[in-house]
Formats: C-alpha cells, structure tokens, sequence
C-alpha cells in the first residue's frame, strides 16, 4: 500500500489573509463540502471566537455531516503567566466541536526576544502546557511551529527544544512553518530530515510553507520526501503576500508523481472543479495558466505539439489531463463530460438518458463560450437540466420591469422597480423601493408571485457577486453576475450574463427563486417546518 500524506487545508483561515478575501459563513460552508468531496483529510476552520460570524460558522459546520474530511480549530498558546485552564481563548477551543485543535507559538528565540518579549523558558512551558489542556479535554492536537525554519537557523537546538515540548505533552504532530517564505528547497530538506531523524518517532512531522521564494510548492515536497507525512497549504495558493502553498499544486504532484495516497483515487479527477469552485466563490478569475487545472495547462497550440498530442499524449503531456479532470480542448468545464451531467441530475430527481446528457454538455459550451460557468451556479445548472427533459415550468411570465435610480441634491441615492407579470393567468403590476436595483426588483418580484408561492418567504439572497468579463469580445464588455440564495438550510448559486448590469442581474435572481422552489428544495424545506415553528 502507498504511504500516506494527509492535506490539511487552510484557505478559511491562513488564505483568508490574501488581499481581498472575505467569505460569509455560507461561503466558507461551500467551501468546505467542495474540499470533503475531493477528499481533504483536514480542514481548519479558523479561530471558534464569540465574534458573530465565527460563532455562525462552526455552529453550521457542527450540524453538517461530511464525508471524509475533519474539521480543526485554530488557536494559540496560551498568554505567559497565566495557566491554560484560566485562559478564555482556550476554554473557546476546548468547547467547541472540532475533534482537532491547531495550535500556533513560538519557535524562533529572536521573535521571542524582539516581539513577544517571553522568556524562552516560559514559552516552553507555554506550548507543553497549552498542548497538554487541549489533550485531557479530548483534542487532537497540531503544533504549528511558526518561523521554523528561521528559528532552526538561528538556535537549532531551541528550535527542536519547542518540537519535543509540544510532542512530549501530547501533540500528534508538529509542524514546521517557514511562516516568512524565505526558505529553500534544500533547507527544508536538511531541517526536515534532522526533525524526523530526532522526533519522528514521538508524533507525525507536517510542512506549512509560504510562497514569497516562489518555492512553496517546491518546498512542500522537499519536506515530504525527508519524512513529512502532512501538508498544509491552500486552494490555488491563496494567502497573504506570495500567498501559501498552493495545495491544487502540491496534491497531484504527490499523488501522480510520487504515488503517495493523500486523496481516495477517484476523487483527484475532482481537482479541476474544484479550484474553480473555489475561485468562483472567492470571486477570482481562475489562472488560466495554474498548473494542472488552468485552461492553459494543456492546451496545444504548436502544429507539431498537436501532432504529437494526436499521435501519443505522452510526447507532450507531463500527465493525462483527465486525471486532474482537465481537458486538452479549449473549453473546459466540469461539466464537459456527460457522466457528470447525469449525476447531476439524479441528484436533483431528474431521469436524464444520455442523449439528453449530451446535448446538456452541448448547450453548456455554449454558454461557457457567452461567458457562463456553472461551477458555482448549481442552481441555474439545475434548471438548465430541467429545462432540457421538459421538467421545467416557470414561475411566471413576465410582462416588462423597470427600474428608476434617482439621486438627490442631498446625495441621498434612491431606487425604485416596477414590474409587470403574469401568474396562473393573472396579471400583477407591483413597484417596490430598494438600496439597489437589484433589491427593489427582489422586492417587487416576491410582492407579486409571494400569494401564489408562500415558500418564496423561506429564501433569501445572501450574496451578489459582479465580475466584468472582457474576454474575446470587441463590442463592450460582458457582465457576470452570481447570486447565492439560502432558505437557512441549503445555499444555491444562480449566475447571469449580459452587457447590461440590471438584465443580468434579473436573469439570476429569477433563477434563485426557480430554483428554490425545485421539488427537492422545496420538500427539504417542508421537512423542516414543524421543527422551525415549534419555539
Ligand atoms: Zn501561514
């Protein structure tokens, strides 16, 4: 059997330091699932703070079943001169759900001496005591050794003295940070080796490294082939500065090329989907030239190249790009293969024959070629579906909208829609006010189709999302727009395209609602009724 390296994941909490990215707990819960189903061993989560949006996060995550992965919650040692136990960020950690608590101190004697000001006995004490409260509370805990690597440049011996601290009060794995990104190759791998020479047989030894170098992929599997049997990184690299170790990077390069097992064999062909699940939902373009999943990666475009390609993949492919569940064509898609697109709709309760597979594979180049992508708009997938098997059926007919943005002398911003349906044969004219297009054309929309359709109440907007897409197109760029909606349970993504803001917006709102009210939807919510209303 092939040895193992576990994935920790940290783009919620290390990558969330990148400029620019911020997730609701919602968003970060989409994340998470996207990382279970590719089969990331470990996923931290962040700090479990009383602030509001924490709080929501890990009581979301504490009711969600996951398949595979484990959730971990970070801290750190606790505060010198006061014992763990008295500590109330510790008491947060102990409480919460998350069988695995990572927890970063200090390594590095000149931060000890320039920054903390600790005595580098005490911060020895520190982490052995703070490791040992989290053991006898239950936890499973990382010890993440920040500044490692400058620490073991600077005093070797102290450096390792904080390893075996952490280990000897119960961590089960330490982990050496190269927290600036100034390490190289060939220093990890020295450091590694010495680590796991020296305390490999007291817990497990995990790699956390940073990109400044542009050696964090590099780096990361330096480290795993002195003896590191844990990665720590993130999706697509994400993080502040340089960023961190890109995981997307990392994960096949171990798996492919080195035959480690760090995700079940049938789920690496997820690591497209997923990198741009991901990107979509931190609202970033995917690299069109990111290793093994940018649409650059293996796309030929040499006459000779393309011979060859023809001929034999291997005369110019590093690997088969299926295998990370890319494609050597122009478009790619999680969606281009007509398996996926049945799956799909077995999932949503749609019987879906192949021949209306591929014309859903058809419809959704198409699309992706108008500026569509579906990999975080389940929802408008959904309906694109149904649409295709004839399941599909309105909500309403619309008859015109109109929206008004007025300014005034004051600067007072105000905006007013009016729109004209047609519901089971009735015609509602209904005008709403709003802080935006956007929510004055939610509002008047849901005043009137509401009476007909109550459960619309259940489902909100939690997220608008614009990108301006100025790919291949001479006349005037095109307008992404990407809703999630939520009824408290389930979040779904819609998206819409066109030159206008406003039509593109409409376009996927009206898809939140359609999709809402999907029979699968809609059943999971009245499932949940009596449980909602009883106090
Ligand atoms: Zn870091």
């Amino acid at each position: 059997m092939a040895a193992q390296v576990h994935l920790y994941d940290t783009t919620l909490r290390d990558g969330m330091q990148g400029e620019g990215m911020s997730l609701s707990a919602g968003e970060k819960l989409r994340v998470v699932h996207a990382l279970d189903e590719l089969g990331v061993a470990l996923i931290e989560a962040g700090f479990p703070s009383s602030n509001p949006k924490e709080e929501e996060l890990f009581r979301l995550l504490a009711g969600e079943t996951l398949e595979q992965a484990e959730i971990a919650a970070f801290g750190m040692t606790r505060r010198r001169d006061a014992a763990a136990a008295d500590d109330p960020a510790l008491a947060l950690l102990a409480d919460c759900f998350a069988p695995v608590c990572t927890l970063v101190g200090k390594t590095w004697r000149l931060h000890l001496e320039k920054v903390t000001r600790v005595d580098p006995e005490e911060n020895l004490r520190m982490i052995a005591d703070t490791v040992a409260f989290l053991c006898t509370n239950g936890k499973r805990v990382i010890y993440d050794a920040e500044h490692f690597f400058d620490g073991y440049r600077d005093d070797d011996a102290y450096a390792l003295g904080c390893l075996r601290a952490a280990l000897d009060a119960g961590a089960e794995n330490v982990t050496l940070c190269d927290t600036n990104g100034s390490s190289l190759p060939d220093e990890v791998a020295e450091a590694t080796a010495r680590v796991v020479d020296e305390l490999g047989a007291l817990g497990q030894i995990g790699i956390h490294a940073h990109d400044d170098a542009g050696c964090g992929v590099a780096n990361s599997l330096a480290a795993v082939a002195a003896g590191a049997h844990l990665v720590q990184g993130t999706v697509n690299g994400y993080g502040e500065r340089c960023g961190n170790a890109n995981l997307v990077s990392i994960l096949p390069n171990l798996q492919l090329k080195r035959g480690f097992d760090c995700v079940p064999a049938e789920r690496i062909g997820r690591l497209t989907e997923t990198s741009h699940l991901v990107d979509e939902i931190c609202n970033v373009t995917p690299g069109p030239n990111a290793p093994y999943v940018g649409k650059n990666a293996f796309a030929h475009k040499g006459g000779l190249h393309v011979a060859g390609v023809v001929s034999d993949a291997r005369t110019f492919e590093h690997v088969d790009p299926a295998a990370v569940g890319n494609d050597r064509t122009l478009l790619i898609s999680e969606l281009s293969g007509r398996g996926t697109v049945q799956a799909r709709a077995k999932r949503t309760g749609v019987a879906l024959e192949s021949a209306g597979a591929s014309r859903v594979v058809d419809e959704v180049k198409r699309l992706e070629h108008e500026g569509y992508q579906f990999e975080a708009a389940d929802g408008s997938f959904d309906l694109l579906i149904r649409k295709e098997t004839g399941d599909y059926e309105p909500l309403f007919r619309l008859e015109s909208f109109r929206v008004i943005v007025e300014k005034h002398e004051d600067g007072k911003v105000g905006t007013e829609a009016t729109i004209k349906i047609w519901v089971e044969g009735q015609r509602y004219v209904r005008t709403a006010e709003g802080n935006g297009p956007v929510h004055a054309l939610d509002r008047a929309l849901r005043d009137a189709i509401g009476q007909t359709y109550p459960h619309l109440r259940d489902i909100e907007l939690v997220n608008f999302k614009v990108r301006i897409l100025d790919e291949r197109k001479g006349t005037g760029a095109v307008t992404r727009v990407l809703l999630d909606a939520s009824d408290g349970t389930d979040t779904w993504g819609t998206i819409g395209v066109s030159e206008n803001v406003i039509e593109a917006s409409w376009e996927a709102l009206v898809d939140s609602l359609e999709a809402g009210m999907l029979p699968a939807r809609a059943e999971h919510r009245r499932a949940r009724v009596p449980e909602r209303t009883g106090k």
